[in-house]
């Protein structure tokens, strides 16, 4: 019996957040009296596998399939479900993203299994299987017990702090008689956004609203953000008014984000902003207006005009690397 997580990788390496899940269900693991199964798919180098060990993971369940390279829902979901079944898992934790949404409820249902999405917190074993997760945007938390025999957790990410320590994880391959129907759905066409750091696994993200006036104005943005390798990101006027492009748009109707450090320059805070932000670990906001309802929201804030900030922010952060 073993508690099994879905471990993602983007062209053969594994990003920080999949290193996160393993950790979260070693824990659960330790504390359930069982061990961490790992599963991989597609074609990812052994010893980047392994490398899973250092994070609690005591196994690699590998699907080298190539087609596996791409997200395809229904075989993730099918590869998930063999290997929960090879190791009679009665846990299994997917990240809360683009493919943990698209895999984990799947499973739930072929395994008849509890699921929690957006999971903030390990499982209160004292109470049942109590999680914590966050509901209506962020504003309020749920604590939902699992009583099924079988569970599901989404973990979302950056909810941890991620320590690496030593172990080599043992990979096994792992055989899946997939049907076609698992490949029902063709990708005709990827457009990857390169030479930048990627939003979604960002860890500092610097974010412009209206009160950047114009793109124009976004090289302060972007000056700033390349000198902390951070992303970049925007509200929505932005994005609909094509100053931006569309998947930098963050909040309700946009991308979620919690990078530990979130700069919101020239954005009010309005509700549906937040939602997509306020799980950010620290939020900076830069706005002329000192009653900008951001500040509710921010660990620190600055009251000035962007314009003459951003260049100072910028150069005293490059000064600051020169002496470090
Ligand atoms: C159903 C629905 C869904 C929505 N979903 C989203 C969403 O997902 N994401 C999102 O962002 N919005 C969303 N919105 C829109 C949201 O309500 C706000 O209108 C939007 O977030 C405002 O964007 P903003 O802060 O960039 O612009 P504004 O509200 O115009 O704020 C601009 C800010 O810049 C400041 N400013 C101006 N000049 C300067 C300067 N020189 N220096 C410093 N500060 C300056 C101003 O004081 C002001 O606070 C949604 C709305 C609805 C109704």
């Amino acid at each position: 019996m073993s508690v099994i997580v879905l471990v993602e990788h983007t062209g053969g390496i594994i990003k920080k957040k999949n290193f996160e899940a393993v950790q979260y269900a070693s824990r659960i693991a330790e504390n359930t009296g069982t061990t961490v199964t790992t599963l991989v798919l597609g074609t990812i180098a052994v010893s980047e596998m392994e490398s899973l060990g250092e994070y609690g993971a005591q196994k690699v369940l590998h699907v080298a399939d190539g087609r596996l390279d791409e997200l395809h829902a229904r075989a993730y979901a099918s590869a998930l479900f063999t290997a929960a079944q090879k190791e009679n898992a009665k846990i299994i934790v997917t990240l809360h993203d683009i493919n943990g949404r698209a895999v984990a409820p799947r499973v739930a249902v072929k395994l008849k299994a509890g699921l929690v999405a957006g999971a903030l917190s390990y499982p209160d074993l004292e109470n049942g299987f109590v999680i914590k997760k966050a509901v209506f945007s962020g504003k309020a938390f749920a604590f939902v017990n699992i009583v099924s025999d079988v569970k599901v957790i989404m973990l979302m990410a950056n909810s941890f702090p991620v320590i690496k320590g030593d172990g080599k994880a043992v990979v096994e391959k792992l055989e899946v008689n997939f049907s076609d129907k698992d490949f029902g759905v063709k990708v005709k066409q990827v457009n990857k956004v390169t030479g930048e750091v990627l939003l979604s696994d960002a860890d500092l993200v610097v974010s412009g609203g209206r009160g950047m006036k114009g793109p124009e104005n976004w090289g302060l943005i972007e000056n700033l953000a390349k000198e902390l390798g951070a992303a970049t990101a925007c509200s929505r006027p932005v994005s609909d008014a094509d100053w931006r492009p569309h998947h930098e748009h963050v909040g309700q109707t946009g991308g979620t984000i919690r990078p530990n450090l979130y700069i919101a320059v020239g954005i009010s805070g309005a509700i549906q902003h937040l939602a997509g932000v306020n799980g950010s670990k620290n939020i900076v906001v830069i706005n002329k207006d000192p009653e900008a309802p951001f500040f509710k929201a921010a660990n620190y804030g600055v009251v000035g005009d962007a314009m003459e900030i951003l260049p100072k922010l910028t150069e005293a952060v490059r000064k600051f690397k020169q002496q470090h």
